[in-house]
């Protein structure tokens, strides 16, 4: 049998348990933030039940900046992509007769699509390096 430690909550017991019939495996890691065990899943990721998120094991300094450059990058490419589709939805709104309007909005649009290749990019760079 398992001993899993818990605090008064079995939630996060419950969805450790869910995660393991779909395959996940208990590691010998514990969470960083919280010292849950951390489940390996079928993907190979490491998670964390009680934070309910990724976690990642590095084996170096050189790969923990790495992941938190990616990670981070990651954050960004996110924000750029919400405007992306805000912007968008305000393309609609603007009468094609105001065209100062339409232009300053495609000019944005156009650096933030920029912004969006090169993170792309970079966030994919270092995905190789890490192979
Ligand atoms: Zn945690």
């Amino acid at each position: 049998m398992l001993m899993i430690p818990v605090r008064g909550d079995d939630t996060v017991v419950k969805r450790m348990a869910q995660l393991m019939r779909a395959g996940a495996r208990l590691t010998s890691y514990s969470c960083p933030a919280c010292g849950t065990p951390l489940l390996q899943l079928k993907t190979g990721e490491y998670y964390c039940a009680r934070c309910n998120k990724q976690v990642v094991i590095v084996r170096s300094e050189e790969e923990e900046a790495q992941v938190t450059m990616k990670f981070g990058l990651a954050e960004v490419r996110e924000a750029v992509f919400r405007k992306i589709i805000m912007l968008g939805r305000s393309l609609e709104k603007i009468p094609p007769q105001e065209v100062e309007s339409l232009q300053e909005v495609t000019r944005n649009l156009l650096l933030l699509l920029e912004a969006f290749d090169k993170l792309n990019k970079i966030i994919r760079e270092t995905e190789k390096e890490r192979r």
